[in-house]
């Protein structure tokens, strides 16, 4: 495969936006993703001014048989958004945010974050179901995207009302319902299999300006008793609270911390966001805020939309912080999941690392399977395994810990969510699994609008490459 590099001088003619090579100023900053561990050089990093830039750079990519990767916002764990010699067509730059608060529709590009969507969006009084933390639209619109009102109304990708897509022809398309059809079934949980889409346009609901959230931390060594009484919480929760359970250690400083001799303990939260009635969420979030008279630490209350969004994306922004995230969905919290859940949870070889349990159901499981290809929405859980550490040398102990656990979950669940990928260690096992009879279809839209797999870095891998 011929190197990027040796391609420049064709693109510099018709590329209108920056483009960064090796040897420039600030090409190791720009190589770099959210995920440390995360290490590829590029040969050029193209940034699109527009729709033309990125018509450009897939054309140079084709006719040149060189790597394509495309990059929106970097928040990719696996890191298939950088590549190694080839093209990283960059879309950071592109955020305008369009919204239509008559009939509620939102238009985006895809540079565009959770925190960027929701500042336009909450001027009108609306929100896209997103994330529960920063990242990129693109992504969780490609690939579902589970956020703190999934359960009133459904993901990101539910959400998707078209799409405006470059093909690997370079041809600029629309896909709707009624416009190319077969790719936005297929764009809707298929991810960047298909093309890249360079504007989003996506249905808002009303939502806020306040919410309620619930952030409450409780000391334990035996999670056990905490996971049945949140699966049993989870049972008559409203559809205006969407919530999760965190397995992590009680951390130092002065964020969301307990008393500073328990810093390092086990520790269990209890994250809830309610919209709609304040008191109507507080009062069904209760039981989690008095579980027993446990050692707590109970931050919770009403506070804003957009500030519930970011509540913990602080955190996450941690710089140097090396990430393996993979996931399962559990259409039940069997005792013998208990079990295996509670004994890692003290295993973790990183006080960074959580286990989150994420409550389903609702809009999720409402949503209509045809319509899409995010698969296994009636499961009751998606657990996320997120592996968090500093340093190299502790690479090998924590990818560990995050497989075995994963192995052993798996035969509790029914599929993964594909954008926690783990290092796609297992191929196109995963994607298959998950996408089941969708698999087949998926092909085939890949073979029409994709047949020679350009677009082949993606969380959702169809093709082995
Ligand atoms: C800190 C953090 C928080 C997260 N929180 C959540 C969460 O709350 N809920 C949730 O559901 N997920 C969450 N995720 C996972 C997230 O959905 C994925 O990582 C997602 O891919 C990020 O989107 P991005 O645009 O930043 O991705 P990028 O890294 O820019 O791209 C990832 C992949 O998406 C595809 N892609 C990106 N842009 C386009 C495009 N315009 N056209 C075609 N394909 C494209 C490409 O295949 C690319 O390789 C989180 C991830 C991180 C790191």
């Amino acid at each position: 495969m011929p190197q990027a590099t040796k391609i420049l001088s064709s693109i510099d003619a018709t590329f209108r936006g920056a483009l960064l090579r090796p040897d420039d100023e600030g090409y190791d900053a720009a190589r770099r993703l959210y995920n440390e561990t995360v290490d590829k050089r590029p040969g050029l990093i193209a940034y699109a001014t527009g729709v033309a830039d990125v018509v450009a750079a897939v054309n140079a990519a084709r006719e040149e048989g060189v790597a394509l990767a495309v990059r929106s916002c970097g928040y990719s764990t696996p890191g298939t958004s950088v590549c190694d010699d080839g093209i990283v067509i960059d879309l950071s730059r592109l955020t305008s945010v369009h919204v239509d608060p008559v009939a509620k529709v939102v238009r985006t590009q895809p540079g565009v974050t959770v925190a960027m969507l929701d500042r336009e969006t909450q001027v009108f009084g609306l929100a896209v179901p997103s994330g529960v933390l920063n990242c990129g639209i693109a992504g969780l619109a490609l690939g579902g995207g589970l956020g703190w009102v999934r359960r009133k109304f459904g993901l990101t990708s539910d959400n998707l009302i078209s799409a405006q897509v470059v093909t690997a022809a370079g041809e600029v398309i629309t896909a709707s319902k009624d416009e190319n059809a077969d790719l936005f079934w297929a764009l809707r949980g298929g991810g960047g299999n298909f093309g890249i889409v360079t504007s989003f346009e996506l249905q808002a609901h009303e939502v806020g300006p306040d919410v309620h959230m619930t952030v409450v931390n409780y000391r334990v060594d035996d999670a056990k008793e905490a996971l049945r009484y949140y699966d049993q919480w989870c049972d008559s929760a409203p559809d205006e609270v969407s919530s999760f359970l965190i397995m992590a250690t009680v951390p130092e400083g002065d964020f969301f911390a307990m008393p500073p001799e328990l810093a390092g303990d086990p520790d269990v939260m209890f994250g809830a966001v309610g919209i709609g009635s304040i008191e109507a969420a507080e009062q069904a979030t209760l039981p989690l805020r008095a579980w027993g008279d446990k050692d707590a630490y109970d931050i919770g209350g009403t506070l804003s939309y957009t500030d519930s969004q970011q509540f913990f994306s602080g955190e996450y922004e941690t710089e140097g912080l090396r990430h393996y995230w993979s996931s399962v969905f559990l259409p039940e919290l069997t005792d013998e999941a208990i079990d295996v859940l509670a004994d890692y949870h003290l295993r973790r070889p990183s006080e960074y690392t959580t286990i989150d349990l994420w409550h389903l159901g609702g809009a999720v499981a409402r949503g209509d399977e045809a319509s899409s290809t995010f698969a296994h929405r009636d499961a009751k859980y998606m657990l996320c395994i997120e592996g968090n550490w500093e340093g190299a040398d502790a690479d090998v102990a924590n990818i560990e810990f995050c497989r075995e656990l994963h192995a052993a979950m798996r035969k509790f669940a029914v599929g993964e969510y594909l954008n926690f990928p783990g290092l796609f260690e297992r191929g196109t096992q995963a994607t298959r699994t998950t996408f089941g009879d969708k698999f087949a279809r998926l092909l085939e839209v890949k073979e029409k609008y994709d047949p020679k797999n350009l677009f082949a870095l993606t969380h959702h891998p169809l093709l082995e490459s």
